[in-house]
């Protein structure tokens, strides 16, 4: 058998460097395996669309069987990678065989983190399987309670609403996704689901989930039919740890996404890599495309440093947030005419170092999409002309 490029984990970092690898030329054998029974999809769709019922699995999905045949992608679903051995160049699958690669990507994403004990009543949301049995939860009158006021519980709450559901969130923390998101915007997503019927109660603490109910450590007791939980990811380093791979929150990677073993690279929610000084991972869409597109890159011996620019959206009812770059404590903040704002991070030096856009639909993509030509472009800006409605960003890009 011909050594293979192989790459595991068929998520969507893992689905785009298989594509990439024959964009870019490469010609060997090539190997996408996957746990899931599925293509390579995008997972933005499950929260949203596909939990409402507009969207489906195919519309999610990089790319169809067809393409796959047409690429040559060996695409093995449904057998998960349960073993490597990084000195012997192999891996081993859940059916027992053995495949011997010449390189190698880790994609293997995250699972969401999970409550100690199951019980029938409590749902997740990670997988489309997990989002298509959710959705045959939601019905017009379902009480249900989300657990985390994170992005997951909040896109949760906002199609279950529209669904007709009566809607409870509790997020431990005191506002709402408290980590990523700076305090005016955790105000405004407050603001909208109470607008929205939705009962929002931060700092709260979980005592039990009951049958009917879930219950508060102040004795509280909320009745419900349903709960959904997102309290988080959980990154699956678990084959990277047993083979002896340098691992921290994630697997752990250099300047080039390269693990700390031979010809191992590793892309997308689980890479764990070096930036500023910290080892940080990234839990986004973008993140998962430029990190898997890059590390196809390199594993064509390319050699090229990962420097790409963070950000995510998030869509709730018929309001977005878009950020990119990275927030930094010198803030300037710019008022839009539809309502939204506009919040942009500079440096000392007053260059941009990061924006987060607030608007209805998807208005602020387009000034989020200047932001990082801004950002780019690394000139120092003008903190008045930036808070300045009337003074368009294209404006301030030609200088
Ligand atoms: P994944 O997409 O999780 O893919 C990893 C795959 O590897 C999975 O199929 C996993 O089962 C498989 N795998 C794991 N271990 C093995 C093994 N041993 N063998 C074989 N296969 C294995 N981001 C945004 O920026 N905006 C959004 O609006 C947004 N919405 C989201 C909504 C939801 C419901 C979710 C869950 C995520 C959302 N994200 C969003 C985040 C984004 O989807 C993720 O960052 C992205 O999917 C990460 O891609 P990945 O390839 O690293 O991981
Ligand atoms: P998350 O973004 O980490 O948010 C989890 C939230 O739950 C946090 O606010 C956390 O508060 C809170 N929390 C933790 N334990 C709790 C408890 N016991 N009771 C109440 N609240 C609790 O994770 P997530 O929302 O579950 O999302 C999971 C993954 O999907 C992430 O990778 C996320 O990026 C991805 N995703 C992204 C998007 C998007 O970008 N639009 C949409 C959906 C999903 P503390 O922070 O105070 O701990």
């Amino acid at each position: 058998m011909n050594e293979a490029l192989i790459i595991v984990g068929a998520g969507h970092a893992g689905g785009r460097a298989a594509l990439t690898l024959r964009e870019e030329g490469y010609t060997g054998r090539l190997i996408l395996i996957g746990d899931e029974p599925h293509l390579p999809y995008e997972r933005p769709p499950l929260s949203k669309g596909v939990l409402q019922g507009t969207a489906d699995l195919a519309g999610c999905s990089l790319c169809d069987s067809a393409q796959l045949a047409e690429l040559d992608i060996e695409h093995i679903a449904g057998n998960p990678v349960t073993r490597l051995e990084p000195q012997q160049h192999r891996l081993q699958l859940a059916d027992g065989q053995w495949l011997p690669y010449a390189g190698l990507l880790l994609a293997t994403g995250g699972r969401a983190r999970r409550l100690p004990q199951d019980q029938a009543n409590v749902l997740y949301l990670r997988t489309h399987d997990e989002a298509l049995a959710l959705r045959s939860a939601l019905n017009p009158g379902t009480r249900l309670v989300v657990v985390g006021g994170g992005f997951i519980g909040l896109e949760v709450a906002a199609t279950a609403r529209g669904l007709g559901c009566e809607v409870t969130v509790l997020e431990a923390g005191p506002r709402l996704a408290g980590r990523v998101l700076p305090p005016v915007i955790s105000q405004a997503l407050l603001d909208l689901h109470r607008s929205h019927g939705v009962d929002v109660r931060l700092n709260v603490a979980l005592e039990s989930i009951q049958a009917d109910a879930v219950l508060l450590v102040d004795g509280q007791r909320l009745p419900c039919d349903l709960v959904v939980v997102g309290i988080g990811m959980q990154p699956n380093i678990e084959l990277a740890a047993l083979a002896g791979l340098e691992v921290g929150q994630g697997i752990r990677v250099d300047a080039y996404l390269r693990t700390s073993a031979p010809n191992i690279y590793a892309a997308g929610d689980v890479c764990e890599f070096e930036r500023d000084g910290l080892y940080q991972r990234q839990e986004t869409w973008r993140n998962a495309e430029a990190q898997g597109r890059h590390a196809a890159l390199n594993l064509l011996g390319r050699e090229v440093p990962f420097e790409a620019l963070p950000g995510f959206w998030s869509d709730q009812y018929d309001w977005g947030v878009q950020t990119v770059g990275v927030i930094t404590p010198l803030t300037v903040s710019r008022s839009l005419p539809d309502g939204g704002l506009l919040l942009f991070y500079l440096d000392a030096e007053q260059h941009l170092q990061g924006a987060c856009g607030w608007a209805p639909g998807n208005s602020v993509a387009k000034d989020i999409k200047l932001c990082e030509r801004l950002i780019n472009a690394r000139t120092p800006l003008n903190a008045t002309n930036l808070a300045d409605p009337e003074l368009s960003l294209k404006h301030i890009l030609r200088g």
